[in-house]
């Protein structure tokens, strides 16, 4: 039997278990844009009750999500605050522009952390000549902060002075559920300093399809125009809500196990020459580690684990990110471990010329 290769690369590689492909089968299904799939609702409203929002709409991917979130509070000419690391403003294709024509002001961060003092000075005056500030985004966990927990007290001071100042908040909540296993806190704490959120079910949470974004009735009334303007409205969508439905029932405490994973990991790339790892501390389920150029490029490391049947991300010059997530167990991580080691100890061999710079 071939060797299974181990899969580090995204927590988006999932496949459905057998009884979120079970629930799949048997969902309840009608025309969502037309507001009549009874799996979409219920998937909606135990969304929006689980964030303490009044509604929410089911989208395809944390990306639309996100920029149905900015739509919803920010017209043509508008510009938003965010940290320089972001997926908003890194990862979508600078989709803001695009598809909204909004500007952004973007603030560099401590592992996508920002603190409330580099904000203060940055909304725009009423002033013909510029631009008009309207809304703050952060991320939480943060991905390029290697899975970091945003402090709750900096969101909170963040988010109050956003709001007196008459600017709206969103959250890039992608991996949110992490931020709740790990910190104790939970959905709706998180959520209820933002005026929308959005969060995935195709990440951790092991469901194939499908992000939703939470907020007021009237955001979401808004926010399903914008979904159908991006062409994100859906037909029999209850197939994939059901998986999501399934993965908020019966995936969450178990994100437990991915941080214990990527803490074991995060300590073997401590103790392995050449490698060191990126951020203060492995909080959630996202190692991002250096690798010294003695051993290659991130791009050549990776390459040399692929040959050697695991999958990490180069996602940078000399950076690589590995990721936890429900297809890998401890015996994968440890088996991963032995690998890194492995390839690390070995002499610099193949080269190799593949860009890097891929990331999700
Ligand atoms: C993955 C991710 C998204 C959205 O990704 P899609 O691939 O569009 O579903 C958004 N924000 C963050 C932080 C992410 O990691």
């Amino acid at each position: 039997m071939p060797k299974r290769v181990l899969d580090f690369r995204s927590d988006t590689v999932t496949r459905p278990t057998p009884g979120m492909r079970k629930a799949m089968a048997e969902a309840a299904v009608g025309d969502d844009v037309f507001d009549e799939d009874p799996s979409v609702h219920a998937l909606q409203e135990r969304v929006a009750e689980l964030l303490g929002k009044e509604a929410a709409v089911f989208v395809p991917s944390g990306s639309m999500s996100n920029q149905i979130g900015v739509r919803v509070h920010c017209d043509p000419g508008d510009e938003f605050i965010c940290e320089s690391g972001c997926h908003i403003y890194n990862y979508e294709q600078g989709a803001y522009a695009q598809l909204s024509g909004l500007a952004t002001r973007t603030v560099d961060g401590a592992c996508g952390v920002l603190q409330l003092e580099q904000l203060t000075g940055l909304i725009r005056a009423d002033n013909e000549h510029l631009c008009r500030t309207r809304l703050v985004c952060l991320e939480n966990t943060h991905n390029r902060g290697a899975g970091k927990i945003q402090p709750y007290d900096v969101v909170e001071s963040i988010c109050d002075w956003a709001h007196a100042n008459g600017l709206r908040t969103h959250l890039d909540g992608a991996r949110l559920f992490n931020a709740v296993v790990a910190s104790g806190i939970n959905a709706r704490d998180w959520a209820q300093h933002f005026d929308t959120v959005s969060v995935c079910f195709s990440k951790g949470l092991g469901a194939p399809v499908g992000s939703a974004l939470v907020g007021t009735k009237e955001h979401i009334k808004k926010a399903r125009r914008v979904r159908k303007l991006f062409g994100g409205g859906m037909r029999q969508a209850g197939i994939i809500a059901a998986g999501a439905l399934y993965a908020l029932d019966n995936h969450i405490e178990r994100l437990a196990e991915d941080h214990a994973n990527a803490k074991k990991l995060g300590d073997a790339v401590g103790d392995i020459p050449g490698l060191k790892l990126i951020g203060d501390a492995v909080d959630t389920n996202l190692v991002i580690f250096h690798v010294e150029p003695k051993l290659g490029t991130a791009a050549e490391f990776c390459e040399k684990l692929k040959a050697a049947g695991l999958l990490m991300l180069a996602i940078g010059a000399q950076q690589v990110r590995a990721v936890m997530h429900l297809d890998v167990d401890e015996a994968d991580t440890a088996r991963a471990c032995e690998i890194l080691g492995e390839v690390a100890a070995a002499a610099p061999g193949v080269k190799v010329t593949a860009g890097a710079d891929v990331h999700y």
